[in-house]
């Protein structure tokens, strides 16, 4: 056997090889069907071609040229699969070539079932056919390319049109035997490659990474000739064993195959994407440093500063959520500033695209803005115009989602590089994604962190004002005692009203002292499945001569059908009092006095349950809005400024939050309760790296 048929041999193997590892999938999209097909034609056109040789049959032989006239087809087909955009002109041509290519194949397969095969003119037909039609479908490949969503999408589709055409180039010298020429099989092992390369990229999702591509190709060229190399030695010392020395080769190639692909590959980045590869390791080290950064400040400062090293970015900004989300806020930037501040509002359409998690690059928005013009396509145009509107405003040209556990955008990372539009080849925009992913960690991390040493201080500060509210209310209890035995045989009117006032005062300084140490205490209670529904009930009936008296029209709203959620019932019951008694007292001066309690529950299945309290009260007033719910912060005369702080620690207790909603006439202050979830069968073995539990969510503030 000869080393020609030898390499049709392998070459029939390795690609139905290559066929079967794409076929073989459980879920195969249409091109992934159609590369089956062409590597199945590929196969079966070496493997007649073998044994067409080897048994000198001109049965196989005209079966071997059917198979070589069918070829062009399948691969046609494929590609038009592989890249073509339905309806595009490069489609349309593609149909056409298709079309008239199957016909002429048609003419060539009768021609070959007849005498006539053998004649030089048939075989000379089929190779300008297959020259023309494989290269022209490559050519169509070719002129597709500045059409692809990126410079680098477009690169890669000229790169795979380019090898495919050497490929082919070299596959056509394989015809030539048709016409009477014999030259060694040298083609085979490009085709091979070629096909390798094709394979990889229909079982990925996207065309490969002209990166990878090369490297794989090179690598697998030069093994390929290693493999050659030392067969050819072995051969020709060593005489005519070609099975032991095909084995000697084999070895030789399997123990250098690991150690060359990781050398070669290493070597070709360094070389030939230089820019990518240091963008690889300054991401690698950033995310390492990132991981071990503790403060929300230290995660942005070391985010820019690492962006800036990597000399791929000229601008770099990061902006966090603030609590209401009514905007984004600039934590830190590097290069020219960019806004403090970022709308929610205006911005919806970009962050509507960061919150499915994809990284949003401006060059694809310009493309498809202006794909949507030209098809008249005016709404999808305007949110794409909008997004554009928002980066440039940014002064960037990718944005990348920091994201939660459960999905919720609280933060974007934007870059550009102003020396170019489209600076970033989509495998470095995900590498670029990795590393807000893992920001978003950090950050998640650090607000547990900051969690954690909240509740410390709280805990000591619980203590500590244990201790104080002790040494506090005993010379009260001894001031009240005093006053009012003075008051009882008091005969001076000033010295009885003094006394009086002694007394209200050390009450209320009794009262501060108490509610203060509700609210220094945990939390906690005894959280039970409740019925919000009935605690709001008998809550409102408890109010309901209060609000009476202060001529307040107190409505009630119950959903009726509410799941329980998990809050101790006294607890809640505080927390309403409070609500209740605030938007009393906001609405006891006003013309219209209303106070509605509702309660709902969202979601479907139940999420979440809410609880209205909607007041007409005429709002919060600015200066207090900021610190609403810190300890203290009054604005009346007789308050304490500690009911909304000690209703804000009961609902975090609880795994829920309190949001505000400020408007013109009045305040509506929503309770929002998680529904909790039936527990999972338990795990015999539970996953140690499982992520942990989300952490309880804070208080939201609607700003008007
Ligand atoms: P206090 O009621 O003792 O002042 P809170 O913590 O309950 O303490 O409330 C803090 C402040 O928030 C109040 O002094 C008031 O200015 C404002 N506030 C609370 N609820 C309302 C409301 N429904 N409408 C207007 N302002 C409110």
């Amino acid at each position: 056997m000869d080393v020609r048929l030898q390499t049709s041999l392998i070459a029939a193997v390795v690609s139905l090889a290559l066929a079967m590892s794409v076929l073989v999938r459980s879920r195969k999209r249409r091109d992934q069907w159609l590369f089956g097909a062409f590597g199945l034609n590929v196969s079966a056109w070496y493997f007649t071609a073998f044994v067409a040789t080897w048994l000198e049959s001109h049965v196989m032989a005209r079966v071997n040229l059917a198979l070589g006239i069918t070829l062009p087809l399948t691969a046609v087909a494929f590609f038009a699969a592989f890249v073509g955009t339905p309806g595009g002109p490069g489609a349309l041509r593609m149909k056409r070539l298709r079309r008239a290519a199957s016909l002429v194949a048609l003419t060539l397969l009768v021609l070959t079932a007849s005498p006539l095969h053998e004649h030089i003119a048939v075989r000379a037909t089929v190779l300008v056919y297959v020259l023309v039609v494989l290269f022209t479908s490559l050519g169509l490949l070719y002129k597709r390319a500045p059409r692809a969503e990126s410079r680098f999408e477009s690169g890669r589709i000229r790169f795979l049109a380019v090898v495919g055409s050497l490929a082919a180039l070299f596959a056509l010298l394989e015809y030539l035997p048709y016409l009477g020429l014999e030259i060694p099989a040298v083609g085979t092992i490009l085709v091979l490659v070629f096909l390798y390369m094709l394979s990889q990229s229909v079982l990925r999702y996207r065309l490969i990474d002209l990166y990878e591509l090369s490297g794989r190709l090179i690598v697998l060229t030069t093994l390929a000739f290693v493999l050659a190399g030392i067969l050819w030695g072995l051969v020709s010392f060593g005489g005519g064993r070609y099975f032991l020395h095909a084995v000697v080769a084999s070895l030789v190639v399997l123990l250098l195959f690991d150690p060359v692909r990781t050398k070669l590959g290493e070597r070709l980045a360094q070389l030939l994407f230089r820019e990518r590869h240091a963008l690889e390791q300054s991401v690698a080290v950033l995310r390492r440093r990132i991981a071990r950064v503790l403060e929300v400040e230290e995660l942005g400062a070391t985010l820019m500063s690492g962006l800036e090293a990597s000399r791929r970015v000229t601008h770099a900004c990061l902006y966090l959520a603030d609590v209401g989300r009514q905007s984004f806020q600039l934590l830190a930037h590097a290069g020219p500033a960019p806004p403090e501040r970022i709308e929610t509002a205006p911005a919806r359409p970009l962050l509507d695209r960061l919150a499915q998690g994809t990284p949003v690059v401006l060059d694809v928005i310009l493309r498809q803005l202006e794909d949507h013009r030209d098809r008249g396509e005016d709404r999808e145009a305007e949110t794409l115009y909008e997004i554009a509107q928002t980066m440039q405003a940014m002064n960037t040209s990718v944005c990348l989602a920091l994201r939660s556990q459960e999905g919720d955008l609280y933060g974007i990372l934007g870059v550009r590089d102003e020396r170019m539009l489209d600076a970033f080849a989509p495998e470095e925009v995900q590498l670029l994604a990795g590393l807000a992913a893992q920001a978003a960690i950090t950050l998640e991390n650090s607000r547990l962190y900051q969690e954690l040493e909240e509740r410390d201080r709280l805990a000591a500060l619980g203590e500590m004002a244990a201790g104080l509210a002790h040494e506090i209310r005993n010379p009260l209890g001894a001031i009240k005692a005093s006053a009012q035995y003075l008051t009882e045989d008091s005969k001076d009117e000033h010295a009885d009203e003094f006394l009086h006032i002694i007394v209200e005062e050390v009450d209320r300084l009794n009262r501060v002292v108490g509610s203060f140490l509700d609210y220094a205490k945990p939390a906690s209670g005894d959280p039970a499945p409740t019925d919000v529904d009935s605690a709001v009930e008998r809550t409102v009936q408890l109010i309901g001569p209060e609000c009476q008296a202060a001529g307040v029209d107190l409505q009630l709203a119950l959903a009726g059908d509410l799941p329980q959620v998990r809050v101790d019932i006294e607890q809640l019951r505080q927390v309403l009092l409070n609500l209740v008694r605030n938007a009393l007292e906001a609405v006891a001066d006003r013309d219209e006095r209303r106070v509605k309690v509702s309660t709902m529950s969202v979601g479907e299945p139940p999420r979440e349950v809410l609880l209205h309290v909607e007041d007409t009260g005429g709002g919060i007033p600015a200066h207090v809005r900021p610190n609403l719910f810190v300890p203290f912060v009054t604005t009346k005369q007789k308050g304490t400024g500690l009911g909304l702080a000690i209703s804000h620690r009961i609902v975090t207790a609880a795994g829920g939050r309190i949001e505000v909603r400020n408007r013109d006439d009045g305040a509506t202050f929503v309770v929002r309760f998680p529904v909790p979830t039936p527990d999972p069968p338990s795990d015999p073995n539970p996953d140690p790296s499982e992520p942990p539990l989300p952490l309880p969510s804070g208080t939201e503030v609607v700003r008007a």
